[in-house]
């Protein structure tokens, strides 16, 4: 493939900037990769693993000459950011960001672009629970959606290089307004991320239960439910703290079924948790269907599961 753009600035060496180095690199659509982060560790892992060219002690050094630049930071870092980088960003530049919410994003940086730089806010809808340089691989974002939600009145030739990038990473590219991308990802990511956190709480809290027995029987349905309650705590801070109303929109109705659920355990009402199961496993199958998860058994885990203490139980149930 071609390069797109020559010098590509990530500012933060973590999951997101790191897989987007590998793939960049894989595909050979960056000229030079150059980066920052806060930490002399984080830079000097960045040049060790090969994912920078050449790493920067400040932000406002590494996007120098960029042709693009990448925020890669936690949602709450990126107007400091913004602010130190605006007075050294290149004439004709875009600016890009990997946020995980939108509009917070779009009212944090946007005032410090300066004319003639585009910013195009994105958000990779690809992850994993890991953090840091060395957590990023070439193929995280193939076949994963990449959002990004243009400014109004942006510049369509501009967006349409950044995609270009994004596909030739491997991913399928949506436009969307920042509002809704919010409460999208208040459903599918944010509300499911605070769920998963909760129930690792509730298990710590229940004295019945002892951690080892948690963690011995996890198999049975804890593990694959709060495996995403790994994911790091400063991000996910961010996140409640910046996306607030959808998330607060989304739990709510989240906490109603959960009502309707309960009582109708309470009632021993069958037919309608049958009814709701049916509903929403196919639900769940069409995320298979749609290429988003494997269909294989325990997730293609490919190992099999330690034995049962009780044979009697299934470890599934
Ligand atoms: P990460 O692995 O924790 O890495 C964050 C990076 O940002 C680190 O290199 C860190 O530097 C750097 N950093 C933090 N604060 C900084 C500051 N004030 N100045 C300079 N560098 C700073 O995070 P990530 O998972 O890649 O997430 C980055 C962004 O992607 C976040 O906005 C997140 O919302 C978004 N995102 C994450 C996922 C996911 O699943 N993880 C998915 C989609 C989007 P040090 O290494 O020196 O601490």
């Amino acid at each position: 493939m071609a390069v797109i753009y020559n010098r590509v600035a990530l500012i933060g060496l973590g999951l997101i900037a790191s897989s987007m180095a590998h793939a960049m690199r894989w595909k050979g659509l960056a000229g030079e990769i150059v980066g920052h982060a806060q930490s002399e560790a984080s830079r000097a892992t960045a040049l060790e693993i090969g994912i920078c060219d050449r790493v920067f002690a400040t932000a406002a050094e590494a996007v120098q000459g960029a042709d693009l630049v990448v925020l890669c930071v936690p949602v709450g870092a990126m107007e400091a950011i913004a602010s130190e980088i605006a007075p050294h960003l290149a004439p004709g530049a875009t600016v890009t960001d990997v946020g995980s919410v939108k509009q917070a994003v779009i009212d944090a940086v946007a005032p410090h672009i300066p004319a003639g730089v585009h910013f195009i806010p994105g958000h990779p809808l690809a992850g994993t629970e890991h953090s840091g340089p060395r957590s990023g691989f070439a193929t995280l974002f193939v076949n994963r959606w990449w959002l990004l939600t243009p400014m109004p009145e942006g510049d369509e030739a501009a967006t349409a290089r950044l995609r270009s990038l994004l596909e030739g990473m491997g991913a399928n590219v949506d436009l969307m307004d920042a509002p809704h991308h919010d409460l999208v990802l208040a459903v599918v990511s944010h509300t499911p991320h605070l769920i998963a956190y909760t129930m690792v709480g509730v298990a710590d809290h229940l004295r019945r239960v002892s951690q080892s027995e948690v963690i011995k029987y996890s198999a049975s349905g804890f593990r694959d439910f709060t495996r995403i309650a790994a994911s790091d705590p400063v991000m996910w801070r961010d996140v409640f703290l910046t996306n607030r109303e959808a998330t607060l929109d989304i739990l709510g109705r989240f906490t109603e079924e959960l009502f309707v659920l309960q009582r109708a355990i309470r009632m021993g009402d069958g037919p309608q948790l049958q009814e709701y199961f049916t509903r929403t496993r196919a639900i769940r199958r069409g995320i298979i269907e749609a290429g988003q998860d494997t269909a294989a058994a325990d997730f293609g885990r490919g190992t099999p599961p330690p034995p049962a203490a009780d044979a009697s139980v299934d470890p599934k149930a």
